[in-house]
């Protein structure tokens, strides 16, 4: 048998044992497909919903539909989704920027937030930029405990501590790209719980990063009071040329939108030039995009596993986001999984990733991207830096077919190192 003899019929064997599980994850995205459809057919969604508006924007019908969908969709009392947010870590910011005022403090209760947060919060960076340090706001961190829950008896003795000052308990949901397991909804209704109980009146945001549509709720379904996330992942369904969303109560929805435009504008304008389309069918791809990420994800923690690497999550394990990390251990077999990921996808796939040294990170990083969307992450990619213990995270897939192209092109390139 040669190697691509032997990934075929690892693949055989990895889908007939994932059957039931691309079961569950079919059943996933058909309820929330379900519930986009009937919210798209009591909003009466039109093809006049698509047309383009200019200027001030002002009663852009589709607009104004397409945000009241997105709450109904996230289980929230309001949503906005804009193209011209550019990209997470902005709407993360108009979030952030919109509850919080000089004096409060910001707990973040899952441990470190995403790494462009920083600069945000004001823990890195030059004083004087105009970050929420700058502004008077001072963070507070309670790490996860060491089997990645919750550690309440910690937050709660910091909120007890700081009740009056504590205005956003923060919460990340996906592990991102850190060593940490990725928080279920259910864990998050259950620390919102706990939070609003002793402390009623702060507003609980969780960054939705990676998130939406890989359960059947989100966090606002289960008491946050805002989630945000980026277009080119998850909720854009591939179809979003770009964008973000806050959604969550009435009151902070409201507040992050004078931040979004300005105090008194709120909603009320944003020309939409001809985006709206894109993201109505994108919201309407969302759930069936993200289950074909999921099972590519799945996947490869077979094939990969099979092939001696440690995998997180394991093979057969339930995901609450799209990410699959490979341990490599080794800096060639990182870029050889890197090289193969790029020759199976379906831009770029003649280009050959070389590790970098990108501005902001200690060590080089190498990143396969053959996308449609320049940066999509719900689009096949892997990325790592090169540094013990070589990890390669890996997320998207537009298609699980072609998600299956590029992890086998990613196996014939870390098998050629062996042989
Ligand atoms: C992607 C992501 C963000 C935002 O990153 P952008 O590149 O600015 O879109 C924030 N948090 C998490 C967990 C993410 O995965």
């Amino acid at each position: 048998m040669d190697n691509f003899e032997k990934i075929s019929a690892l693949v055989s064997e990895a889908e007939k044992k994932l059957s039931d599980i691309f079961a569950e994850i079919d059943r996933i995205s058909f309820a929330n497909t379900k519930k986009i459809m009937d919210s798209f057919k009591s909003h009466r969604v039109s093809e006049t919903m698509f047309a383009a508006t200019s200027g001030y924007g002002y009663d852009d019908h589709g607009r104004e539909t397409l945000d009241e969908i997105w709450a109904d969709v996230m289980g929230a009392e309001a949503a906005f989704v804009r193209h011209n947010i550019v990209n997470g870590t902005q709407a993360l910011t108009i979030g952030l920027f919109g509850l919080l005022r000089p004096n409060d403090i910001m707990f973040s209760i899952a441990g470190k937030p995403y790494d462009t947060l920083d600069e945000v919060i004001g823990n890195t960076g030059e004083a004087g930029n105009g970050s929420l340090r700058d502004f008077g706001v001072e963070y507070m961190q309670c790490d996860l405990l060491e089997n990645g829950d919750f550690d309440f008896d910690r937050i709660g003795e910091v909120l007890h501590a700081h009740k009056d000052r504590i205005k956003v308990v923060f919460i990340q949901r996906s592990k991102g790209y850190l060593n940490r397991k990725t928080l279920s909804v259910d864990e998050i209704g259950e620390a919102v719980k706990f939070v609003k109980d002793i402390h009623p009146d702060c507003f609980v945001v969780v960054d939705n990063c990676y998130g939406e549509f890989v359960e059947e709720r989100e966090p606002t379904a289960v008491g946050a009071d805002m989630i945000i996330g980026s277009l080119i992942k998850n909720p854009g369904g591939g179809m979003a040329e770009t964008g973000g969303y806050i959604a969550g109560s009435a009151r902070a929805v409201e507040l992050a939108s004078y931040r979004l435009t300005s105090v008194g504008c709120g909603l009320e304008v944003g020309a939409t030039l001809g985006q709206n389309k894109n993201i109505f069918k994108g919201l309407f791809y969302a759930p069936h995009t993200t289950a074909q990420a999921i099972k590519t994800a799945h996947l490869a923690a077979y094939i990969f596993e099979a092939l001696g690497y440690e995998v997180e999550p394991a093979w057969n394990v339930q995901r609450h986001d799209i990410i699959q990390a490979i341990v490599t251990h080794s800096r060639e077999a990182l870029c050889a999984f890197c090289r193969g990921i790029q020759y199976g996808s379906p831009i770029d796939a003649y280009v050959t990733p070389e590790p970098w040294a990108m501005p902001g990170y200690s060590d080089e990083v190498i990143m396969a991207a053959g996308a449609f969307t320049q940066g999509s992450s719900i689009e096949l990619s892997a990325d790592g830096p090169l540094r013990e213990p070589f990890t390669a995270f890996l997320q998207g897939g537009l298609t699980y077919e072609s998600g299956k192209i590029g992890i086998i092109s990613a196996a014939l390139e870390v098998m050629k190192l062996k042989s």
